[in-house]
Parts: C-alpha cells; sequence; structure tokens
C-alpha cells in the first residue's frame, strides 16, 4: 500500500457525512444523525482492523490494538473528534481520528509491534455546538464536568443532553468520571489541523538546524491559552419601531453593538482575543425595538490574569453603556477552562523525534488539554495554509496530511515500543 493510502481511503468515505449541500459545511452536531453516522465510520474501522471496540459510559469511542505489556498507565492514545460547529470545515477533529487509524496502518506496513498497548478514540460532542459547553466527553471523562451539570444542558430546541444521548441509542444513567479508564493511559497524543498560519507563515518558528522541510509541515504544541464563553443578557423595553421617539427608547441592541466594538478594542490592548459569535434577540421582529438581546462572548489571552481583565473591562463597558442606554445587563460565564501547559518531557521528546519540528501555542481547546490535567498529553498540529478554522474553506495540503500520518507514526513507535 502506498504511503497515505488508507488515509485517503478513509478521508474519502466520511468527506460526504454530514456535509450541507448549500454551503459545504458540516453540520455534525452531537448525537444526531450525522454525528451517528460519523460514529459508525469509526466502529467499522476499528473492526475492520479487529481492534477491540468500546463506547464508554460518557459516549467516547475507543478502539484497542493490545500490546504485549498491558500494566495499567501503560497505553498510549491518540485520536480526536469527529463532531463540527455548525458549518465547519472537514479536518477539525476528522484529521486526527482518520490520521490516528492511518498511523497504526502505517505501523503495521512498517512491521511494527507495539509492546504497550494503542489505542485510537473519538471523543463525543467537542465542538459544544448543540448544548453550548466543548469537550463534554472528555470533561465527563475527567470529571471536570459533573453528571448533574451535564444533565442540565439543553440545546435550543430544549432538548436536554440526556434526552439526545438516549435517542442516539446511549445510556445518559451511565454518564460520569471514568478513572479507571484514564488510569489506563500512559501518554495522549492528538493530531489537529493547525487553526492558525504560525507553521504556515514565513516567519514560522524554524526547527533545528538540518530539520527536515517536514519540520513545517508538523509542529508540537507548547501550549493553550486559557479561554472561556460569557452570556451577556441585554434587558431593555420592546416597543414599536416607528412611533417610539428615540429618547424614549430603552434599546438593548445599542448597548449590545457597543459591547462588541468595546470587546474587540480591550483584546487588541491586551493582546488577547475577544468574540461575540453568537446572539439571540426577542421578539425578534424588524419592526419592533428587542426587549432582550443575548450575546456570548469568547475570549482568550495567553496568561489567566489577563483574560480576567479583558472580560472585567468588557463587562464594565457594558455596564456603562447599558446605564446610558437604559438597559440592564447580566453576565454569566457559561464555562471556563484554564491555561494548559502539554507535559514538557512528552513535548520535547516528540519535537526531538520529528527532527526539531517548530513548537507553538494556540488558541483553540481541545479534549487533549481537558485531559493533560489527568494524564501526560501531547498534541501534533498539521499546516493549515491559510489558517481558516471553524468554516468550510478549512484547508490542508495532502501532502502534509501524509506527513502529519508519517509522524504521528513515528511518535506512536518512539512512545510504544521502547
Ligand atoms: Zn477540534
Amino acid at each position: 500500500m502506498r504511503p497515505g493510502a488508507s488515509f485517503h481511503q478513509m478521508w474519502r468515505e466520511l468527506l460526504p457525512v454530514g456535509r450541507s449541500a448549500a454551503t459545504g459545511g458540516y453540520r455534525r452536531h452531537a448525537w444526531t444523525g450525522a454525528d451517528a453516522e460519523c460514529r459508525a465510520w469509526f466502529r467499522a474501522q476499528a473492526e475492520a482492523r479487529a481492534l477491540a471496540y468500546e463506547t464508554d459510559r460518557n459516549g467516547n469511542q475507543w478502539a484497542w490494538l493490545d500490546g504485549s505489556d498491558g500494566a495499567a498507565g501503560n497505553a498510549v492514545v491518540t485520536g480526536s473528534h469527529l463532531d463540527s460547529v455548525p458549518d465547519g470545515g472537514a479536518f477539525d477533529g476528522p484529521l486526527g481520528v482518520v490520521s490516528a487509524f492511518a498511523a497504526l496502518d502505517e505501523l503495521h506496513g512498517r512491521g511494527v509491534r507495539p509492546a504497550r498497548p494503542l489505542a485510537v478514540v473519538n471523543f463525543a460532542d467537542e465542538e459544544g455546538a448543540r448544548f453550548g459547553l466543548a469537550c463534554v466527553g472528555s470533561r465527563l471523562a475527567a470529571g471536570q464536568l459533573t453528571p448533574e451539570q451535564a444533565r442540565e444542558l439543553r440545546d435550543d430546541d430544549g432538548v436536554s443532553l440526556p434526552r439526545a444521548m438516549e435517542r442516539a441509542g446511549h445510556d445518559p444513567d451511565a454518564i460520569g468520571p471514568d478513572p479507571e479508564r484514564l488510569a489506563r493511559i500512559g501518554a495522549f497524543v492528538e493530531l489537529h489541523i493547525e487553526q492558525g498560519r504560525n507553521l504556515a507563515a514565513e516567519d514560522a518558528p524554524p526547527g533545528a538546524a538540518g530539520a527536515p522541510a517536514a519540520g513545517r509541515a508538523v509542529g508540537v504544541a507548547s501550549a493553550i491559552w486559557p479561554h472561556g464563553r460569557w452570556r451577556f443578557d441585554f434587558r431593555g423595553e420592546a416597543n414599536h419601531a416607528g412611533t417610539t421617539r428615540l429618547e424614549d427608547r430603552r434599546d438593548p441592541m445599542l448597548t449590545y453593538a457597543n459591547t462588541v466594538l468595546a470587546a474587540r478594542k480591550k483584546a487588541r490592548l491586551a493582546g488577547a482575543l475577544a468574540t461575540f459569535g453568537k446572539v439571540a434577540v426577542e421578539p425578534n421582529g424588524v419592526n419592533a425595538i428587542a426587549s432582550l438581546v443575548r450575546g456570548w462572548l469568547d475570549s482568550r489571552a495567553p496568561d489567566e490574569e489577563t483574560l480576567a481583565a479583558v472580560v472585567a473591562e468588557i463587562e464594565r463597558s457594558a455596564a456603562e453603556r447599558g446605564a446610558r442606554d437604559g438597559v440592564r445587563v447580566a453576565v454569566t460565564r457559561e464555562s471556563a477552562t484554564p491555561v494548559v501547559e502539554f507535559a514538557h518531557g512528552l513535548r520535547d521528546r516528540i519535537a526531538a523525534r520529528l527532527g526539531g519540528a517548530p513548537v507553538l501555542p494556540t488558541g483553540a481547546g481541545h479534549d487533549a488539554g481537558i485531559l493533560s490535567a489527568e494524564i501526560p498529553t501531547a498534541m501534533l498540529f498539521v499546516r493549515n495554509p491559510t489558517g481558516v478554522s471553524h468554516s468550510p474553506a478549512e484547508s490542508a495540503e495532502e501532502d502534509d496530511c501524509v506527513a502529519g500520518v508519517r509522524a504521528l507514526a513515528d511518535v506512536l513507535e518512539d512512545l510504544a515500543c521502547p
């Protein structure tokens, strides 16, 4: 089999699943029909390779290749997620899962018999597109989200997470921490498309002297910026757009709009990121002044002090403007993910094994970030020529994807064949 052949075959199989004909983007939201198709595909890949397949209590899927030395804490796990954001790209998530199976094929082709158990994982509901909280599958497993909190999650149609899981054929009563499973794992390595242009940029951090060109096709993560989601409720007063004098209005849209601009400015000044990417309006009529505007802020920064300061400034700005507009502002923190420093020993070992691959941080959250609190965790990034992600335009070169598979196989061989 030529290098990457199994990658291409799997990639083609998965490509049409959950893709919108209208936008070309993916809608593989957790516990939907498209998600079920992705999960069936995962299971088929496991069975085609005679890997031991299992779904854990939180709906995460695993495919195990047993090693001769299966002592607790010895397993090496790789994988990512198959769900998507609304109109997401093809690569965010699936690249890591497809590359994981392809890397096992590559090891098989090399005649490598891993001593340590190896597994491929597909974490459930990584993007949080449906229930508003990212990394639900890994958070539950790691005990960073309680079953009680998870049971409160609802989608935009009011369907609870347990109901959605049940409808998809998964027992929601079983969700909860999974320390025994995590205790089997000695290292987790997640391959992911880079969600930015650090590897593609002209000034990409160079690899070590004499590093091969692949050093820029593949990089190693140093850290994940701390990040969080906040819901801003701007409450004003509904009224007639044609008869209410401007000075008599309590229009929350004004406060919201001003807050969006303030968020951008505060983030720019602090070297952080702040985005209002989702908004809901009541009553949502063209000829009605809104009574309520609800906007969701996503903010990230290099360190937690900066993040807290930026969000506090945005809240202050919203409150000040709200006072002028006669609008009440309430802010609810919906999620917070602390800074993640990936295990230095594992990170350095991988970078060295890959011939001095560049080491770079990211602003995007991942299951690897959640698990890093429990087990040594690392990430590989594959070059993204445009840096675009969470969009149908997300892309990676085929050669870079194959380089990613080889790099992952090198890393797994290094870690699982001591
Ligand atoms: Zn992802």
